[in-house]
Order: structure tokens, then sequence, then C-alpha cells
């Protein structure tokens, strides 16, 4: 029988909201067949933190190592999809402990209420998304958890991003943010996840894909 593989990266358009204070996104096309070149070639304009995307040390760290240098196992392999409560906007340590007694997985992707919209990557900015608090990014290592996914642009509360990154990040945890997980069921899949391979920089965009298990 053949896995079903399911794509849930957001697709990448000037609709999609970007974090406030980011540039918007443009795409451009530099030469057009219908204005006499030869061929079309198009260009874009945004933030490496756009849609789907990961995050490296440098993001908060000015010595931290960037999204090159982040091996590729870390991101390729087993990994859990979580279910979150949906009426659950911040995920805390006692929610983790609630949720899992035995040992957690290397890789967990958090499925939050902003799944329920089939499609945010159409819908304007929202501040109030779901995402973990420090004493869950603080547990989730000492889990000896290395990737951590969520369903939103970023995996720190709105008003308070500094603190949870920089305890997953110092840790070498791989974020992995805006991933699209509306009608994904949870359970085990083996997760694909390819940053491009820009050099030296703190953020890149990544397409994921989920493999049945
Ligand atoms: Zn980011």
């Amino acid at each position: 029988m053949t896995k079903r593989m399911f794509d849930i990266s957001v697709p990448i358009s000037t609709d999609l909201p970007v974090w406030p204070g980011d540039p918007p996104i443009e795409i451009d096309q530099d030469a057009r067949m219908i204005d006499g070149a030869s061929a079309n070639v198009s260009r874009i304009n945004m933030s490496v933190h756009t849609g789907t995307h990961i995050d490296a040390p440098l993001h908060f760290f000015e010595n931290g190592f960037s999204t090159d240098k982040i091996a590729i196992e870390k991101m390729v392999g087993d990994v859990e999809i979580i279910q979150i409560n949906e009426n659950i906007s911040i995920i805390t340590e006692s929610i983790l402990k609630g949720l899992k007694q035995n040992l957690w997985p290397k890789r967990v992707i958090f499925k939050t209420s902003s799944s329920l919209i089939s499609d945010w990557s159409q819908k304007p900015f929202r501040k109030d998304f779901c995402a973990l608090s420090t004493g869950a990014a603080e547990y989730l290592v000492q889990q000896g958890v290395k990737l951590v996914g969520i369903d939103y642009l970023s995996i720190a509360p709105y008003e308070e991003p500094d603190e949870v990154h920089r305890i997953l990040l110092v840790a070498g945890v791989v974020v992995l943010e805006g991933l699209n997980l509306y009608g994904i069921s949870i359970g085990n899949y083996k997760l694909i996840c390819l940053p491009l391979n820009i050099t030296g920089v703190e953020g890149a965009p990544a397409r994921v894909i989920l493999l049945e298990q």
C-alpha cells in the first residue's frame, strides 16, 4: 500500500500574513514574455520568517549558529503530532505533563486552535494564536525533545516572544513555525522538513511533508 503524503507548509503568496513589523511579501516579475522577454523571471522579497519556516539560535543569540548549520537529520525522521485542546491559548508545563506521562519523542508538533481555520494563511495576522509558555519550553528541553513545531507564525506568545525562543534555541532545539495542520490527524508520521539552504541567516522558509506510517 502506498503511504499517503501530506504537505503541511503554507503557500507563500502576497496574501500570507506576516509578523507585524516585517516587510510585506512581494512577488514581482522582472522579465515577462507578455512584454517580449524570452522567458518569465520572477523575484521575491520577504523575511526569512515568512510562512512555514525554521529558526536557528542566531535568531536570538548574536553568536548563535545559522540555519544552514542545522544537521538535516534533525529535521527528517519520526515525529508525533499532538493535539492541544482548542480552548487552550497557552501551552503550559502542566498541560504537557497531563498529555504524556511516558517518554517524549525527539520531534513533536502541536496542533492547536490555529488549525481550526482551514487556511490561516489567507487571513489577517492574529495575535491570539496558541503558543508555548516558558515553563513548557523548559519542560520539553528536559524531556530531550529536539524539534518543536507549531501551527502559527511563532512558538512563543505574541506579547512575550523572546524567552521561549531563547530556552529552545540555546538547547539546540529546532523551532519549526507556521505549519498548516488543518485536516491532519494526530499521531505518528515521518517528518520531512527541508529549509532552504541559505548561508548565515537566522531563519529559513521550509517545505514540510508528513509521510503516513
Ligand atoms: Zn521564526
